[in-house]
């Protein structure tokens, strides 16, 4: 049995370890389930925002340890780190309010675990019975929330720049549709660009840094607006969380504790081939050439093999044959934003806002 499971998380790429902690000289010993150390967080400096609150995970940081995390989970693990971290017991709180999820009657848990096994399957119907309105309320800044467990810190917002991917967005969606999106630029090197519950599309910094033309960024702002138009995101909270989770959101729980899980979550082919189709007819309807979007995923796809870190976006998007087939086989448009305006949009980190 794994000595105080948690979970580890580099702040540099998308994925999220199982690991063991020991303690040892002062320290917190992270150790991958190979045996291998990891990393030595001084005690000294573990720290977390969060609540702690019974039953619910929590995300400590460490001084001079940058953007990694470690996810508690366990409450064996807890109850060791209170008794090396006393700071730690002191941020306990017992909120009865938020244990809503755990008071379900024996029946209703029943019928959950019943239900557990043929649940993926039905996620996309439960979705619709999730009114858009109640999943915008309820996932308000998750995001945000995302983006700070990768580490960053700071939107990007130079004025000229927020005001031309603005623009964009308008030109692929309409007016009245782009009003209900969020989208944010967050300053981080990583290439990656996401979409959460609650018609939010976060794109990292580096995906526009590293993007060879403007193209390739519009186009994986329309292929992410697929994932938005189909409620994929949702989806995938549902797939993954479960159906207490769903029974927890209509008795008034939070989007907390699926942070960590929503920042791993990945689509279904099904789902990349819909936000593809999606993302080609709107691209189509904007006369914007779709070769960017297959472009720069195949190149993401090259340089799988040396760059780790570029490859999140395919990591979280996988490109495969058909797909890029499929994207390649639309042609004609024109370039989505001339010299000038490209230039200004790669310039949107040079102003940044702290979340
Ligand atoms: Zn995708």
């Amino acid at each position: 049995m794994t000595e105080n499971p948690a979970y580890f998380m580099d702040g540099e790429t998308a994925r999220r370890l199982e690991v063991s902690l020991t303690y040892a000289q002062k320290s917190i010993v992270i150790t991958d389930r190979q045996g291998s150390c990891i990393s030595t967080w001084d005690v000294a400096g573990i720290s977390t925002l969060d609540k702690i609150v019974p039953a619910k995970a929590f995300v400590l940081s460490c001084a001079k340890r940058g953007a990694a995390r470690l996810r508690i989970e366990d409450e064996q693990t807890k109850a060791w780190l209170f008794n090396i971290i006393p700071s730690l017991a002191r941020r306990y709180e017992y909120k009865k309010e938020s244990c809503l999820a755990i008071k379900l009657s024996a029946a209703v848990v029943l019928i959950a675990l019943l239900g557990y096994l043929a649940f993926p399957l039905i996620a996309k119907g439960i979705v619709q019975l999730i009114p858009a309105d109640y999943e915008n309320e309820i996932f308000e800044g998750a995001g945000i929330a995302i983006a700070k467990e990768f580490g960053a810190k700071r939107a990007c917002v130079e004025p000229e720049a927020q005001a031309i991917l603005q623009g964009m967005l308008i030109r692929l969606i309409g007016d009245e549709k782009a009003k209900s999106v969020s989208l944010m630029v967050v300053d981080h090197e990583m290439v990656n660009a996401f979409a959460t519950p609650g018609r939010q599309v976060i794109m990292m910094g580096g995906l526009i840094d590293k993007a060879m033309g403007p193209d390739e960024v519009i186009g994986v702002l329309a292929h992410e607006l697929g994932h938005v138009e189909e409620r994929h995101p949702m989806q995938g909270v549902i797939r993954g969380a479960g159906l207490t989770f769903v029974l927890s959101l209509f008795l008034g729980g939070d989007w907390v504790d699926v942070t960590s899980f929503l920042a791993e979550t990945s689509y279904s082919r099904d789902n990349e081939r819909d936000a593809d189709r999606f993302a080609l007819a709107v691209l189509g309807d904007a006369n914007i050439r779709t070769l960017g979007l297959a472009a720069f995923f195949e190149r993401l796809d090259k340089e799988n093999h040396t760059v780790e870190k570029v490859l999140q976006l395919v990591s979280t998007h996988p490109m495969s044959e058909e797909r890029a087939k499929m994207i390649r086989a639309q042609t004609g448009g024109a370039v989505s934003m001339n010299a000038s305006q490209w230039a200004k949009l790669k310039n949107i980190c040079s102003k940044k806002k702290t979340f």
